[in-house]
Order: structure tokens, then C-alpha cells, then sequence
């Protein structure tokens, strides 16, 4: 084991060394991939030094999320207290179901869970679990949303035309669930947004309406706090009372945004989301933990224990219940999660996972600012108070520039769509950031496009036009 983390330690440094020089890896063709790095297993074993030749290789040719230049996803960054979390729970290797396997991880994972229930709003019989994920979060919630329907469906199935709602704007995540659920994905419909990519209440109420004069069983409303593409955040108060009215359950798919809950500045975004009977928040996204770290809740306990409770006496055999969360789990062994948020959060303090959250919204701010101050090169198309910054640069298809910037191994970033438009989509989600990283991030997509007129014609031709 020691010489397996010394040569931990070496290729770990090769890689940070790597990183600063190469913020982007060399551009690796898909279709050549198992030509260059050396990806094939063989019969006979390695020696040691052509071992860590072939593994420094695979590392230093993979994608770098955590680097100042890349932006293309909904993580990104190091937080280096929280990898030592995550490292430490891989030594360990607990599975994260008994008492008894577990120990003081089993604590402190619910230690993580109180507080998060609380700043929600939670009643203190909550219940909550770390899932493999956000989607897998928010499959949690329709299918405790699916049991409270009728206690008959987790013994007989589904035997009507159940409804869920979501926004336009959410997660593709939920027609998926809706399949894996037994709810079908054309009964899942979508409910129109406003100019923001919001969710409008009246128009959810109106297709509840429709469905309910139709004869089918309206059961469940996804609403999402961030959502994926413009980050904005559905208007949970008023989309609560329009479940009160039909008696539907609330889950609000927070695995984006729902991390404003530690900033006071920022938590109105989410206002009622106490409101809500399940929420779901990834701290692997804006809060920087490694993949992956699902947070779920249901705002009582008990319905968690209906849906995902099985007795099993060669596992469960001792302590109780709530020492033994693989009674409210989709999982049989379950990694620990938790600790690399633990980590971070002993660490920084509560105060400083609100830093956290500020900071990206600073960020974003910084953005739009400078995108507003050049509206003859930028155009601009999201708003106030998201992380995610939306623009098109002197007219150029985001997909081209996208492309271009990460084969040329400049920076890596995504593009999205709302409605007609399609931009390119600068999110905040490494605080690591600082402003100078974002300007920079602006004057090497602009030197980017000005050094290639061969590859940007259109946005040399406007320039010579004015
Ligand atoms: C990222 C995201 C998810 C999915 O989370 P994973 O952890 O990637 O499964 C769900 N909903 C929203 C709004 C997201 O942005």
C-alpha cells in the first residue's frame, strides 16, 4: 500500500504540474483514442515504471475540470479539503448502510443532514440520504410521490394514467425517472415558462385542470431551483398552492441551485421551499466537493421509510432504524458520500459555504457587467441574479466557437438553448475563480476569434463593415 501511494503522490504532482501548464489536455480525437494512450488490458502483468508511464499518460490525456479554463459543465474546481475527504472514505471503504459498518460516519452523515433540513426549513422528523446523484435524487421524489398516490402502487404497480408536471426548463432527468417509475414518459408534461425560463403557476394549474377533466391521476410537480440551462429558479410558493389546491406532491429539484439555502443573500431564490414535501441538492456542483454528492430529503420521515424500506435480517441486525440508513435508501452498499462534504464544511465553516455561493454570484455579476459594456461585440441573454452567464460573441455560432476553443485547446466551455437562441453558457461553479480569471476568460475567446479570420469570417467582416 505505501509504495502504491507514493506513486499516488508522484503522478498526483505530475498532473498539478500539467495543469498549470496545459489548463486545457491536448486535444484527443475520439476515434484515435486507442491508438495514442496505451487503453489495452493484457494477459501478462507490468513492471512498475512502464506501469506509471501508462497511467501519468491516461491521466495527463483526460479532460481538466479543474482547471481556470474550464467552464463546460455544472462542477468544476478542487477544493482540496474536500478531496481529503473523499480520499479518506475510499482508505475506509465503509458502505454507508448499518450502524454497525459504518460507526461515527453514519453520524456524521446525518450530522450534515440536520443542518441542511434545517436552513430549508425542515421539521426536525425530516428525513434524508445522499443518493448517487441529482437525477437520482429527484427519482427519489417521484417515487415517493407515486406511493403517497395510492398505498396500493408499491404492491400492485401502477395501474392508472398518473401525471407528472415539470418545467420546459427542467431536468432531462424527469421524463427518465418517469420511464424507470412505471409513470411513462408522455405523462410527463411540460409546463411553459416565462421570459426567464420560470415556471408559470397558471399554466401548471390549467393542465392540471385538463387532466383532471380527462380522467387521469395528476400525482406530482417537479420544480427546479437552477435550472440547467439559465439557472433560474421556479416560483415555489405560488407552485405550492397550485399543488395544495389538487393534492399533489411538491419536489423541487434543487441539484443546481439549491445551495443558495446557506447564503442570506441568496437564499430568497428558493423562498417556500419548506413548503415543498422533497427537495434534492448536489454539493458537487456549486459547492466544489468531488462527484458525486447528492443530498435528498423528505420532509417526513416516515414516507421515506414506506418507499425505500425492505427487512433484510442478514444486514439489519443491529441498532435501530435511523442508525441504519439503508432502510431509506435505493441502494444495497452505498459510498460515503458525506465525508468529503464534511470536510469542506468543518473546514470553511458554515460561513464559508455562504462565501461560497456569494462569491459565484459575484462572479456572474463581474460577467454581465462586462458583457453589458460591449453590446456592439456581445450579445446578452440571461439576467440578474443567476450563475450562469449567456451571450454570443460578434455573431458566431456558439457551437463553432465551442468547439473551436476546446480543440485548440484554449478553454472549455458549453453552449445551451432558450426558444430560438443558442449561446454560449458561462457558468460560475468554480469559486475558485477570481474576476481576473473571468477577464481572462473574455480576452482569450476575443484573441481567439481576432487571431482566426479564416475561422470567423462573419466576425471580421462586421468589424471591417463598421
Ligand atoms: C445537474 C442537474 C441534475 C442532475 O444531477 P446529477 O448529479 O448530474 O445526476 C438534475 N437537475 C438539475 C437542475 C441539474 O442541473
Amino acid at each position: 500500500m505505501k509504495t502504491d501511494l507514493e506513486l499516488f503522490s508522484s503522478i498526483v504532482a505530475e498532473l498539478l504540474k500539467d495543469e498549470k501548464e496545459h489548463p486545457v489536455a491536448q486535444h484527443l480525437k475520439a476515434e484515435k483514442m486507442f491508438e495514442i494512450v496505451d487503453l489495452d488490458l493484457s494477459d501478462e502483468p507490468m513492471n512498475e515504471d512502464a506501469f506509471k508511464t501508462s497511467i501519468t499518460e491516461l491521466v495527463t490525456r483526460t479532460p481538466k475540470t479543474a482547471t481556470p479554463a474550464f467552464f463546460n459543465q455544472l462542477f468544476g474546481g478542487r477544493k482540496g479539503k474536500a478531496v481529503l475527504g473523499e480520499l479518506l472514505a475510499v482508505m475506509l471503504n465503509n458502505s454507508m448502510y448499518t450502524y454497525k459498518v459504518g460507526g461515527p460516519m453514519i453520524g456524521m452523515e446525518q450530522a450534515i443532514l440536520k443542518e441542511v433540513a434545517k436552513m430549508a426549513g425542515y421539521p426536525e422528523d425530516f428525513g434524508g440520504t445522499f443518493a448517487p446523484g441529482g437525477s437520482m435524487s429527484n427519482m427519489m421524489g417521484m417515487i415517493m410521490a407515486r406511493d403517497r398516490y395510492h398505498e396500493d402502487i408499491r404492491m400492485q404497480g401502477v395501474t392508472k394514467r398518473m401525471i407528472a408536471y415539470t418545467s420546459a426548463e427542467s431536468h432531462y432527468s424527469v421524463p427518465k425517472n418517469a420511464a424507470f417509475t412505471g409513470i411513462g414518459r408522455e405523462n410527463v408534461r411540460y409546463v411553459n415558462t416565462d421570459e426567464q425560463g420560470r415556471m408559470l403557476p397558471q399554466h401548471l394549474d390549467q393542465l392540471i385542470q385538463e387532466d383532471l377533466e380527462n380522467g387521469h391521476a395528476p400525482f406530482m410537480v417537479n420544480a427546479t431551483a437552477g435550472t440547467t440551462v439559465l439557472g433560474s429558479f421556479d416560483p415555489i410558493e405560488e407552485i405550492s398552492a397550485v399543488c395544495k389546491k389538487h393534492k399533489l406532491w411538491l419536489h423541487v429539484d434543487g441539484a443546481y441551485g439549491g445551495t443558495v439555502i446557506f447564503s442570506d443573500k441568496y437564499k430568497y431564490l428558493v423562498k417556500g421551499l419548506e413548503l415543498s414535501d422533497s427537495f434534492s441538492v448536489n454539493a458537487h456542483k456549486t459547492l466544489g466537493t468531488p462527484l458525486s454528492c447528492s443530498l435528498f430529503f423528505a420532509k417526513d420521515k416516515r414516507f421515506l421509510y414506506d418507499s425505500f424500506s425492505s427487512e433484510a435480517s442478514y444486514l439489519y441486525q443491529t441498532d435501530e432504524d435511523d442508525l441504519n440508513p439503508g432502510k431509506t435508501s435505493i441502494q444495497c452498499g452505498r459510498r460515503n458520500d458525506a465525508l468529503k462534504f464534511w470536510t469542506l464544511w468543518k473546514a470553511v465553516g458554515t460561513n464559508g459555504l455562504a462565501d461560497i455561493v456569494d462569491h459565484e454570484f459575484a462572479l456572474a455579476d463581474h460577467a454581465r457587467e462586462y458583457i453589458r459594456s460591449k453590446p456592439e461585440d456581445y450579445t446578452f441573454y440571461s439576467f440578474d441574479n443567476s450563475i450562469a452567464v449567456c451571450f454570443n460573441y460578434k455573431g458566431i455560432s456558439a457551437k463553432k466557437l465551442c468547439t473551436a476553443l476546446f480543440e485548440q485547446a484554449e478553454l472549455m466551455v458549453g453552449y445551451g438553448s432558450f426558444g430560438d437562441d443558442e449561446f454560449v453558457r458561462l457558468v460560475m461553479v468554480n469559486s475558485e475563480n477570481s474576476t481576473e480569471v473571468i477577464d481572462q476568460f473574455f480576452a482569450k475567446l476575443e484573441a481567439f476569434v481576432e487571431e482566426r479570420p479564416e475561422l470567423f469570417p462573419e466576425a471580421h467582416e462586421s468589424a471591417n463593415s463598421h
